[in-house]
């Protein structure tokens, strides 16, 4: 189990976590959700004693980081696929943190093969494509056989079958009752990926939630429709009890009443209707109005900044 208590992290002006308080649980995915820039990479550093908090605490298993006895052990990270010497093979890069963390080197043929390396073993890394080096993260990760699992947007830059092939391996960790704490900016992911849900914004906690509520709570279903008689469908909805709204491009939207109910009381007043089509709002709907929020919350606040999202924010959380 992870815990945050009041986790904190300032660099200068800029507060990069913002008094995060939440647990990660094990047997599940929990999936760590938020724009780019949010601070999932920072809060992420500090779990592993990579970076000091201004304030506040982080634990694994009731321990920090630097306290625990053997470290791969009990938590595996993949923070940066990149981060490896290029010039060791993966046989020997996970060779040389096997011997010195104590870990037997048969591990090594094991966790290769686990994630699909073994054909590329003796290969030099900086030779390895973005999704080879994601596996080869993994991998490391793996080592350890920890209990707890931590990467951090580790399908950034894949391809749909390096996606799929996390996707599983992440669900099969949490089956096996590990901790599988897995950051991301993109809803779609983490909807087929994670059990639960954490959202930051700006630094702050949104959301701490399972997904199965999230989308519960966030699937609105409304109707939309399009009508040249806009004023006199919308009279006949109010007369029925239905509010129709206007939304964008001069249709209208009910909430409350279904497709048929509409269609039956358009046609007995004679309303001519386009469209009469039942929606559903998206995930990615909900994760916008949800950290949208946040950064309107700052801007009533007053703190010192424009009332503009910072840079990267606005629709940062849709590039790959
Ligand atoms: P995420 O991983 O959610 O995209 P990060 O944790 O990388 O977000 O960054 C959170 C915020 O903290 C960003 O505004 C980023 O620019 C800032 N930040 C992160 N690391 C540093 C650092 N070492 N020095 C200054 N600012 C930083
Ligand atoms: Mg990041």
């Amino acid at each position: 189990m992870i815990e945050l208590e009041g986790l904190t992290k300032r660099y200068g002006e800029k507060v990069a976590v913002n008094n995060l308080t939440f647990a990660v649980r094990p047997g599940v995915v929990t999936g760590f959700l938020g724009p780019n820039g949010a601070g999932k990479s920072t809060t992420m550093r500090l779990l592993l004693g990579l970076d000091r908090p201004t304030a506040g605490d982080v634990r694994i298993d009731g321990r920090h980081y630097d306290r625990l006895r053997d470290p791969l052990t009990s938590i595996g990270a993949l923070l940066e696929a990149k981060g490896m010497h290029g010039g060791r093979s993966a046989y020997h890069h996970l060779l040389w943190m096997a011997q010195s963390n104590g870990i037997p080197s048969r591990r090594v043929g094991e966790v290769l093969e686990a994630v699909g390396l073994s054909a590329v073993a003796r290969k030099k890394a900086k030779g390895f494509s973005l999704g080879m080096s994601q596996r080869l993260g993994i991998a490391a990760a793996l080592l350890g056989d920890p209990r707890i699992l931590m990467f951090d947007e580790p399908v950034n830059g894949l391809d749909p079958e390096g996606i799929h092939w996390i996707r599983t391996l992440m669900k099969s960790l949490a089956a096996e009752g590990r901790t599988v704490f897995v950051s991301s900016h993109l809803m779609s992911e983490m909807a087929l990926t994670a059990d639960h849900l954490v959202v930051i914004g700006q630094g702050r906690l949104l959301a701490d939630t399972s997904m199965a509520d999230f989308i519960a709570r966030n699937s609105r279903s409304y109707v939309r429709i399009r009508t040249p008689q806009r004023e006199r469908l919308r009279d006949v909805l109010h007369d029925a009890g239905v509010t129709a709204v206007e939304s964008g491009g001069g249709a209208l939207e009910v909430d409350g009443a279904g497709a048929e109910q509409i269609g039956e009381l358009a046609s007995r007043h004679q309303v001519v209707l386009h469209e009469l089509s039942p929606q559903q709002a998206s995930l990615e709907e909900a994760f916008m109005r949800l950290t949208a929020e946040s950064v309107e919350y700052h801007a009533h606040t007053g703190a010192p900044t424009s009332p503009a999202p910072p840079a990267g924010w606005g629709d940062g959380w849709r590039r790959g």
